[in-house]
């Protein structure tokens, strides 16, 4: 309560000085801020972009939003349009890790600060700040998971995109768990397969031909998010083994959530992006104003230490589903049933 009140009283106080600021503020020229997504396909870009929409309209920023489909040189064209654009800032969430780098060059070239949100932009020294989630971290989660589930029997290993640093980190992650089983021989690997593109069909067929080559005979899949998860699901299910293997997720979709009070999946990642996106906005405008960002990490882009902003993620399953998920808003009771 008392750390309630001094917030209050400090927010009372920022709000007290701009109000009362007469030199000349107002004639400032509104912040333009650049954003690109990779993808609306997952329903959290959906949510990030939604977040940064409203916390730019709250702020009075101009935030200008380009979503490329997937599709590396869509996103090429479009951040170079941004950057025609005027534009203060630009955060940047690649679809290509390394195929963005010039873009980042490119940005800074014209005095425009870069941040890396959510995917680490690669072989650049360029960046200004890398905002995400602990991302081994969330691997190590979904790793120590299923292991705690499943130590010993046949596992199916997807990881996501080879274009995406964090499927990366996911799968480092999680094989810290994972790698001691296989080596002790308690667990056999019969399909291990990068998921091209995140694209859930990719993921669909990776489940189909390992069950068929198997006997159907599987005791745990690591699936790097919701997305390849459900498509996992749907070949269990097909086989008539839907809630009988346990399965990783990540991104606490609604699709999934359900899943998992139906007892199909195992688990989800929580990854808020509703705060990932304020915090974008905000460093945005303190890299505009040429202000001093605080950081509390540095992750390491093949080229340079980023400082980085690393948030926090929560493993989420039928236990607090409703307590996190429900609790804070992130989903309704209703996307449950
Ligand atoms: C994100 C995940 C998402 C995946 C596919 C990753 O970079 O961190 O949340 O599921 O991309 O879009």
């Amino acid at each position: 309560i008392a750390l309630f009140l001094v917030s209050l009283l400090a927010l009372g106080l920022f709000a007290g000085c701009t109000s009362s600021d007469t030199d000349g503020d107002d004639d400032e020229k509104v912040i333009k801020v650049g954003l690109s997504l990779p993808t609306q396909r997952e329903e959290r870009w959906v949510r990030d972009k939604e977040k940064m929409e409203a916390v730019a309209a709250e702020l009075g920023i101009e935030l200008i939003v380009r979503v490329a489909d997937a599709n590396m040189q869509e996103q090429i064209t479009q951040v170079e349009a941004l950057l025609t654009q005027g534009i203060d800032v630009l955060i940047l969430a690649p679809h290509d890790a390394a195929a963005a780098a010039s873009l980042v060059d490119k940005a800074n070239a014209e005095g425009v600060p870069v941040i890396s949100y959510d995917r680490l932009i690669a072989n650049t020294d360029k960046l200004d700040v890398y905002l995400s989630f602990d991302n081994v971290r969330v691997g190590e989660l979904q790793g120590k998971f299923i292991t705690d589930l499943v130590p010993a029997g046949k596992y199916i290993i997807m990881s996501g995109a080879p274009t995406d640093n964090n499927a990366t980190l996911f799968k480092q992650g999680a094989m810290k768990y994972i790698q001691p089983l296989i080596d002790s021989g308690d667990i056999e690997v019969i399909a291990e397969q990068a998921v091209e593109n995140w694209v859930p069909e990719n993921a669909l067929q990776i489940v189909e031909a390992a069950l068929a080559a198997n006997n159907n005979e599987v005791d745990a899949i690591l699936a790097p998010n919701d997305g390849t998860a459900g498509a996992a699901i749907q070949a269990l299910i097909a086989q008539g083994l839907g809630g009988q293997v346990p399965i990783t997720g990540q991104d606490a979709e609604k699709a999934a959530a359900k899943r998992i009070v139906e007892g199909t999946q195992s688990m989800t990642i929580f990854k808020d992006t509703r705060d990932l996106g304020e915090k974008a906005i905000e460093i945005a405008i303190k890299l505009a104003k040429g202000e001093n960002v605080s950081t509390n990490a540095t992750v390491n882009n093949g080229t340079v230490d980023v400082p980085s902003v690393l948030l926090e993620a929560t493993v989420i399953t039928e236990d607090n589903i409703r307590e996190v998920l429900v609790g804070s808003g992130y989903i309704t009771e209703a996307d449950l049933n």
